[in-house]
């Protein structure tokens, strides 16, 4: 939504802090080469065209692969180093040379021969129907490339330039994998709701985001703007007096955080674990930094997208141990691999066509599918923890009734894993949270997909927003139940990360949070400044509200410590 007057634009506000400097944006699509387009009749320049263009693309995604690793992020540097092998393909050259042979120009032949495969990836099954993605991606670099356009994807920061702030219609992991944090200060994206992976990565990375904003990709490149990641606004044209405000507001908040060392516990002293949301020992660094004391939820598929093959059991070994390593006097949360949906991973392929892949074989359904690959996971586990002081807890992902909990639990139980757990993202799983209970160890409460199945609100579809928002008083009306079910009960969905929430959430009987590291301080600081019962209150008149926004303004009214957090 935009105030025309004010020049401010309005989304949702996922990741706090404020960025301001030109916009980038992820350029447009490549258009389609017109088909029948014939060359002048040299085939062999148009050939060495082609292949060249072929074999620069695979060099520059090789490049940006060592980038990636150079950034510490080592899953990227495979998507390119997997997306350059396809750009080298023997049978997609073939193809090319073929059509050009027969008279075709080197932009429409490699168009073509990449029509090829992503016919036969379209259908393959969910996963590989999502390669097409890639596929195309590779593609339009390629004929880009020949026609002299715009390459399409992240702008590519050449170290001398202005840091900017990016916008995108969404962000995909694999356009996220070379970012630079020191190159972009800010995301905007028109799609993507507050649980979107753009969204966590954003969290993760410390960037300042906004993301379902109306009208983003409209923003003319080089347009400067200022980004409110905490008010979900977007400030066009910003005067220099604006961006000096809003940054001291943000330096005045990190200041009264930096006193907010030390165990959470509120005001009162009660207790509540605050943890970090990570995604692999790349992650590690921040939690330490950020006080963490342990891991509230180890996202494991994230060490494995686009893998053609299972992990050895001896690379998951390592990459489980390196972060068991670091809590030694913690815990660590691990879940097992959450495959499907939003984060479909090659070597589990979905069963077939799902109409709604939320709904379908995702999580511990699709474990269940494959029990040799839990098996194997869980083993890995245990090795791992082996020796080690720190508290090794495993949960599955996506379940929905105590038979499910008790499949797990005797999985974990054959691998010599002594704490399992489950998340409870599922409403009837919150709904039945009594009959799981005795099941297993202990919950954790995965409000972002909670709160999708509770309000019919497929996370990734930034227009419904609104409707993602686990302030809804029937996602509190969920969280209770499963908080009071007799079994710790943790929080690890986005919602922890929100400092009035937080207070809610504990409010409402949950033992501890779970986030990406850089909202810790500002929690910690929430939870300091407010005592259990303002907690249980705030968490009362929540739950008695009608609305999301009449939930959220009736529990700041018991939640006055906010205000001079700027929070
Ligand atoms: C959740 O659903 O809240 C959660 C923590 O898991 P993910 O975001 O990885 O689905
Ligand atoms: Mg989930």
């Amino acid at each position: 939504m935009a105030d025309a007057a004010s020049g401010v634009l309005r989304g949702a506000g996922v990741s706090p802090g404020v960025g301001a400097g030109p916009v980038r944006s992820i350029a447009g699509a490549v258009p389609e080469p017109p088909a029948g387009s014939r060359h002048g009749g040299d085939a062999a320049a148009e050939r060495d065209a082609a292949l060249g263009a072929l074999e620069a693309v695979a060099a520059d995604l090789e490049e940006r692969g060592t980038r990636a690793a150079e950034v510490g992020n080592p899953v990227g540097e495979e998507v390119l180093n997997a997306q350059a092998l396809m750009a080298r393909d023997p049978g997609l050259a073939d193809e090319v040379r073929a059509r050009i042979e027969g008279g075709t120009t080197a932009a429409r032949a490699v168009y073509e021969a990449f029509g090829v495969y992503r016919d036969l990836l379209a259908g393959a099954g969910e996963y590989m129907a999502a390669r097409v993605a890639d596929l195309d991606n590779i593609r339009d670099r390629a004929v880009a490339r020949l026609l002299g356009l715009p390459m399409p994807g992240v702008p590519e920061s050449d170290g001398g330039d202005e840091p900017f702030v990016l916008v995108a219609r969404d962000l995909a992991p694999a356009d996220t994998a070379v970012l630079d944090p020191a190159q972009v200060v800010a995301f905007v994206t028109e799609e993507g709701g507050p649980t979107s992976h753009t969204a966590i990565l954003a969290r993760t990375m410390g960037v300042p985001a906004v993301v379902a904003l109306p009208g983003a990709t409209e923003l003319a490149d080089g347009t400067r703007v200022l980004v409110d990641g905490a008010a979900g606004t977007v400030k066009v044209d910003p005067s220099g007096a604006e961006v000096a405000a809003a940054r001291a507001a943000v330096a005045a908040r990190a200041s009264v955080l930096d006193g907010a060392t030390g165990p959470g516990a509120t005001k009162d002293g009660h207790r509540v674990p605050l943890l970090a949301n990570v995604g692999g020992p790349k992650d590690v660094e921040a939690a330490l930094a950020n006080g963490a004391e342990g891991v509230g939820l180890y996202r494991t598929e994230f060490l494995f997208l686009d893998r053609a093959t299972p992990p050895s059991d001896a690379e998951q070994e390592e990459a489980y141990r390196a972060v068991l390593e670091a809590f030694p006097e913690g815990r660590v949360v691990v879940r097992t691999l959450d495959a499907g949906a939003d984060k479909p991973l090659a070597f589990l392929p979905a069963p077939g066509e799902e109409p709604n892949p939320a709904l379908g074989e995702r999580g511990l359904r699709m474990m269940r599918r494959h029990p040799d690959v839990l098996a194997a996971q869980l083993a890995a586990l245990s090795r791992a923890a082996a020796g080690l002081t720190v508290k090794l807890q495993v949960m599955a992902p996506m379940v929905t009734d105590a038979a499910e909990a008790a499949y797990f639990a005797a999985a974990c139980r054959e691998a010599g894993i002594a704490h399992p757990g489950v998340m409870i993202e599922v409403p009837a799983a919150a709904l039945r949270a009594r009959d799981l209970a005795p099941e297993v160890e202990f919950f954790s409460l995965g409000t972002n997909d909670l709160t999708q199945y509770t309000c019919a609100a497929d996370r990734q579809v930034g227009g419904l927003a609104h409707l993602q928002d686990p302030w809804q008083p029937a996602v509190l009306d969920l969280v209770a139940p499963a908080a009071d079910a007799g079994v710790p009960c943790g929080v690890c969905g986005e919602a922890a990360a929100d400092p009035a929430l937080a207070c809610v959430l504990v409010g409402l009987g949950v033992t501890s949070l779970s986030m990406s590291a850089p909202s810790l301080p500002l929690v910690r600081a929430a939870l300091a400044r407010h005592t259990l019962d303002q907690c249980r209150r705030a968490a009362a008149a929540a739950r008695a509200a009608r609305t999301a926004g009449q939930a959220h303004e009736a529990a700041r009214d018991h939640l006055p410590g906010l205000a001079e957090l700027g929070a």
